[in-house]
């Protein structure tokens, strides 16, 4: 995978992670407002202190709504702290088609690594989850819409592969609005193939993988690494699915049943195994690796 991918020569700290901003909401909706010290549910409106949203992993304290939460906010909610150390960081996308939207690509990287603090739409690593060692990935919808290309498939495969050789448990948890990334065509629909690979050699090795499906799970991404979980956890109403609504009802031409994109309606149907609050979120992974003799 090297004609798409780039080594570049400045690695960034850690702390650059975090998006700026407070992790209320994707900082693309906060574009040119202030962020207040008072924000509203997305779900049932409520007025809500930021600071108290912020300390209860961005969930609603009225209405229970999961909403958004970075990539760093997340390692911090899951992994012990001060534990999680970075796999990959330095790898960043080439621009294989001269892909040009409003931007061009390469600016289009640019100006997303500076506006979500990302080098692109997922962190890998490894950490701890109550002292048990793990191989950990997370993708952030605020980058391109938590798209995959080839930074994403090839960092996600690296990890994989290291979870392999070191006999770790793999976690990954995916948050995803965009599925395959566009921007780079083809490349990106490789990736679903390379990850989908590393996770069958994974399984024969007898690894353990615990898919948590977050708010959005689309596209590419649900059609590839986010389905082949061991075990598949789901926090509460999350959108869950390959394609829209729309798109497929126009396609197939039936009434779609109300819902039928969440974690509840899938957990009704089998396709997900439990949905998982994020206050318990650390508790149930730390669970089902020792009840699976992972540890
Ligand atoms: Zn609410």
């Amino acid at each position: 995978m090297s004609t798409i991918v780039s080594h570049s020569t400045q690695a960034m700290s850690s702390s650059e992670i975090e998006a700026p901003g407070g992790q209320g909401k994707p900082p693309r909706e906060k574009r040119g407002v202030p962020s207040g010290l008072w924000m509203s549910c997305g779900q049932c409106g409520e007025m809500l202190f930021r600071k108290a949203v912020e300390q209860n992993f961005n969930v609603c304290p009225k209405c229970d709504s999961h909403m958004y939460l970075s990539a760093q906010a997340r390692i911090a909610s899951v992994l012990d702290e001060g534990t999680f150390e970075e796999w990959d960081r330095d790898l960043t996308s080439v621009d294989p088609l001269g892909f040009n939207d409003k931007k061009s690509y390469p600016e289009r990287i640019k100006s997303e690594q500076v506006r979500t603090g990302l080098r692109d739409a997922v962190v890998t690593g490894t950490g701890m989850i109550r002292a048990r060692r793990v191989a950990f990935g997370v993708t952030d919808s605020a980058f391109i819409m938590g798209s995959m290309g080839s930074v994403v498939g090839e960092r996600l495969t690296r990890l994989i592969e290291r979870a392999t050789e070191q006999s770790l448990p793999l976690i990954i948890v995916s948050g995803s609005g965009g599925g395959a990334r566009m921007h780079e065509g083809i490349f990106s629909l490789m990736q679903m193939a390379k990850v989908s690979a590393a996770l069958a050699r994974y399984d024969e090795a007898g690894g353990l993988f615990i898919s948590v499906l977050t708010n959005p799970t689309m596209g590419g991404v649900a059609a590839s690494f986010a389905s082949l979980g061991d075990v598949t956890f789901a926090e509460p109403k999350a959108l869950i699915g390959f394609a829209g609504p729309r798109t497929i009802k126009a396609t197939i031409r039936i009434e779609l049943p109300e819902g039928f994109q969440t974690s509840e309606f899938l957990l009704a149907h089998g396709y997900i195994d439990r949905i998982v609050r994020r206050h318990e979120m650390k508790s149930e992974l730390a669970r089902v690796i020792d009840y699976c003799g992972k540890r």
